[in-house]
């Protein structure tokens, strides 16, 4: 049914098999329990450590698997086919790691990638705000200079790998009276004095993940945590990188799509109604055949986005279309799928119930759907 992507190679299908046990061992067992507990469980890092599953991304020199993107986008496919959304790995990974990568001294980046590559520490980055979160520049938070040290003060929200994290790259104004200009990034390892961490929030879906409040009492860090060493790049250094955090929500859209699909098939053949499967009617055929024709373009144009990152050639606004496409597209796909599971669908011990609650947020965060437009329409 999927097509197999032109990026893959015989390599990567090596890769995909490791990534594969790894999730159906170490994830399916145990995603009731992380639900139940609101997060995954901390081993579940150093597990992931030890077979070179974190920071695939990240060069060898610095603790990293030496792989690129595709590799990524394998461990985050084999994820949602394991049936776990808990696990913040494509933050760790694709999102916190390549910030270091492409903004950090080479001291910055040897003291830090190799334990974000162990599992020692978890990731995490912190740009959202109770009183601001789509206009970033509207952010509070600071770090004030004092002799060899920032002070840093603030609350951030919504934070992914929350509860978690050891090493957070936080969003904050270097200089209050500039936007953009006055923005920069900071880390806090969270060991520090003043670091505290607030609720784990409930949410719709994404059950298992730990989305967490945070909050900078005056954390003293030494200058040394800024990221790349200048200040005033941190809105740069965003605008840079989410486009690779939208690809990641693409991606994630796309699979949820196909599994979805593949779900809605296979229940609708074996349920019966009036004395033949449901599948048999129409309606059910032409919805679920819409869906895969849908599937298959969200594919298409999701594979020629990874190929062009690969290649270092993926542009904001192409990403933005993807992004919120995808989600958007997504969204109604499941939500047509959970319809024809009947009564079943809505009972959330079924996976299409699991996969409606968590596509919802996708239009949400990484920027939402309606800043992608925003995004696009200036370039046309
Ligand atoms: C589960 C989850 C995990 C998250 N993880 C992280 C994380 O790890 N780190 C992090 O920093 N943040 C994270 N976020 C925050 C997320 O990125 C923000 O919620 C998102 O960017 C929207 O910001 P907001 O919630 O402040 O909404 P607002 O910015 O207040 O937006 C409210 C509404 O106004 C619309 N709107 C705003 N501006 C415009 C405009 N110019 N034109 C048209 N419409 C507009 C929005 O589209 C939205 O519909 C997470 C959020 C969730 C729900």
């Amino acid at each position: 049914m999927t097509q197999r992507s032109p990026w893959m190679d015989d390599d990567l299908d090596a890769f995909r098999d490791l990534a594969r046990t790894f999730c159906e061992k170490e994830l399916t067992p145990n995603t009731e329990r992380w639900v139940e507990n609101k997060q995954v469980d901390r081993e579940l890092w150093t597990k992931a450590g030890e077979v070179g599953l974190l920071c695939l991304s990240i060069p060898e020199e610095y603790g990293g698997g030496g792989g690129n993107f595709a590799h990524e986008t394998i461990l985050l496919e084999e994820q949602a086919r394991a049936g776990d959304s808990g696990w913040g790995v494509s933050l760790h990974n694709g999102i916190v790691a390549h910030y270091l990568l492409a903004y950090g001294t080479e001291e910055q980046k040897h003291a830090w990638l190799p334990k974000l590559a162990t599992g020692e520490w978890v990731g995490a980055i912190a740009m959202t705000e109770p009183g601001a979160g789509s206009d970033l520049q509207g952010i509070k938070a600071k770090a004030v200079r004092d002799g060899d040290e920032y002070v840093v003060s603030g609350a951030k929200t919504f934070i992914t790998n929350g509860g978690q994290c050891d090493f957070v790259i936080v969003v904050v104004k270097t200089d209050p009276t500039k936007g953009a200009e006055g923005t920069s990034l900071v880390i806090v390892e969270t060991e520090r004095a003043g670091f505290r961490r607030g609720r784990v929030l409930d949410k719709l879906g994404l059950k298992a993940q730990d989305t967490a409040e945070l909050f900078f009492d005056e954390v003293r860090v030494p200058v040394g945590n800024l990221l790349g060493g200048v200040e005033g790049q941190g809105f740069v250094q965003l605008m840079q990188q989410l486009p690779q955090e939208r690809l990641i929500i693409g991606i994630s859209s796309v699979v949820a799509m196909e599994i979805a699909l593949e779900l809605t098939l296979r229940y609708t053949k074996d349920r019966q109604a009036f004395g033949r499967p449901v599948y048999h009617f129409q309606n059910t055929k032409f919805t679920l055949a819409e869906i895969a024709t849908e599937a298959r373009i969200a594919r298409v144009f999701l594979d020629d986005c990874i190929a062009k990152h690969l290649r270092g050639e993926l542009d904001i606004p192409t990403v933005a279309m993807l992004k919120w496409w995808t989600s958007d597209r997504a969204m109604k796909a499941i939500d047509e799928c959970l319809q024809l599971h009947g009564g079943y669908g809505y009972m959330t011990e079924y996976p299409i119930a699991r996969i409606y609650l968590d596509q919802r947020v996708q239009r949400i965060y990484g920027g939402t759907n309606e800043i992608m437009k925003e995004i696009i329409s200036r370039t046309l």
